[in-house]
């Protein structure tokens, strides 16, 4: 059975409506109360927009509420090769994309989410020399552009993270951790105070294009909007198969430790917030406000819990911290997260007035965040800091689950012979 770390440590509930259950209208309506979707709604009732939220079931129920709550700055490319992907919108996609964890802790401050937040910087650890090259190659891009990046030696990396495991690596200052169900019900909280309707338990079934409007079909209820921003990452592929095919699934897990002893915890990632490894099938680690550790990886392609997974993740904290052999292991869940063969995420008019967002590659608290906002200014025809990209089916789509588990394949043996990855 799964059991959610941040389940058990979250702020309160925000007083979201239930389900919906009448007919009503509205300027702009969101699908997803995930980090996107949240972040779109504050956007836009803060803009004086009418709108309304549906989520399937509780909000942060998808990745947003499952997350690592890694606060990371940028997209997976450095800022250069951002600039050379998007052509004449480059500038506007690295401002946008280095000013994402200042929004997120902007946010935090301005609406005083109680969210656990710590910005102490993230370390990107390099796990071969290989791999030390291109985590040198971004942090020279990010130093070059004057965000606060430094490069470590193998005995910096140690020092900042506990652990000589590695043999070098980058901090980002820019970036930090938070409690991410905390975040989300923080964001859902601010978008109630500006203005925005948000129904829990209330799936859309059906979204159709009618005399120019939209109309969301939910169980209960029917809701009529001009634009939608359809924000279901990887928990929404039945509502619109078409936008479906634009990215794929992939399974990620995570556990959790009991509270570790005094002496331990400051002995852990002693100078940064977090920490994840520079392999392509990553761990992420952090540790929460009350000392618990929290590591997340690859997951079962089932979706499912698996012992060896969770096998796997506490050998790997036991490599890096052999003083946590043997902790007690209270909690473990999946997580689901879309990704895209360029690792770069979407926010696309799919349809006329409808917005799409998805696939941030595993890094999407800060992005999903700043896309939430820039569909919001999209909706209204304003400029928003991202443009809206194409997002092309991803060819073989169907043959997808073959796919995904040739390449969880692949990669580890490339991972395993320390090949770099971004
Ligand atoms: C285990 C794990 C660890 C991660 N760690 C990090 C990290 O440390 N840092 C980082 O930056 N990123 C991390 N990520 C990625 C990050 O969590 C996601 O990129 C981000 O949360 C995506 O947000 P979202 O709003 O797009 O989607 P989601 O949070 O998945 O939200 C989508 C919502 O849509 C709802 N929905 C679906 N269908 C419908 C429908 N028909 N009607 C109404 N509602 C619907 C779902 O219930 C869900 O609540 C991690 C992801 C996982 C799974």
């Amino acid at each position: 059975m799964e059991t959610v770390l941040w389940d058990d440590t979250a702020a309160e509930p925000p007083p979201v409506a239930p389900a919906l259950a009448e007919s009503a209208r509205c300027a702009v309506a969101v699908i997803g109360g995930g980090i996107a979707g949240l972040s779109a709604a504050l956007h836009l009732a803060e803009d004086g927009v009418d709108c309304r939220l549906l989520e399937a079931g509780r909000i942060g129920a998808g990745a947003s509420g499952r997350n690592n709550g890694q606060v990371i700055p940028g997209l997976k490319p450095g800022p250069d090769d951002l600039e050379r992907r998007y052509g004449d919108d480059g500038a506007q996609v690295v401002e946008t994309a280095a000013g994402a964890a200042d929004l997120v802790f902007d946010l935090i401050e301005r609406h005083a989410i109680a969210c656990e937040p710590d910005r102490r910087g993230w370390l990107r650890a390099a796990h071969s020399s290989a791999a030390l090259g291109s985590v040198e190659k971004l942090a020279r891009q990010w130093q070059g552009r004057g965000a606060p990046v430094e490069l470590l030696d193998r005995a910096g990396t140690a020092a900042a993270l506990g652990s000589d495991f590695y043999i070098g690596g980058l901090i980002d200052r820019r970036a930090g951790r938070l409690q991410p169900l905390s975040y989300c019900r923080g964001l859902a909280r601010a978008a109630l105070a500006a203005g925005a309707r948000l129904h829990e338990q209330s799936p859309v079934r059906a979204l159709e294009r009618h005399e120019g409007r939209w109309i969301l079909t939910t169980d209960g209820g029917r809701l009529e909007a001009e634009a939608v921003i359809l924000a279901v990452g990887a928990y929404g592929e039945a509502l619109r198969p078409d936008w479906a095919r634009r990215f794929m699934t992939v399974q990620s897990m995570q556990i959790a430790s009991a509270p570790l002893s005094e002496n331990l915890r400051g002995a852990v990632l002693p100078e940064v917030s977090a920490m994840s490894d520079s392999r392509k099938l990553a761990n992420a680690i952090r540790l929460d406000a009350a000392g618990r550790i929290a590591i997340s990886g690859r997951g079962p392609l089932n979706g499912r819990i698996d012992e060896a997974m969770r096998r796997q993740l506490r050998g790997a904290i036991a490599r890096l911290f052999p003083a946590l052999d043997g902790q007690v292991w209270t909690h473990a869940w999946p997580g689901r997260i879309a990704i895209t063969l360029d690792e770069l995420p979407r926010l696309s008019e799919a349809a006329p007035g409808l917005y799409g967002i998805v696939g941030f590659n595993g890094r999407g608290v800060a992005m999903a965040t700043a896309f939430g906002r820039a569909a919001a200014r999209h909706a209204q025809g304003r400029p928003a800091g991202f443009p809206l990209v194409a997002a092309p089916a991803v060819p073989l789509h169907r043959l997808r689950h073959l796919l995904v588990a040739a390449a969880v394949a692949y990669y580890r043996m490339r991972d395993a012979a320390g090949l770099a990855s971004r």
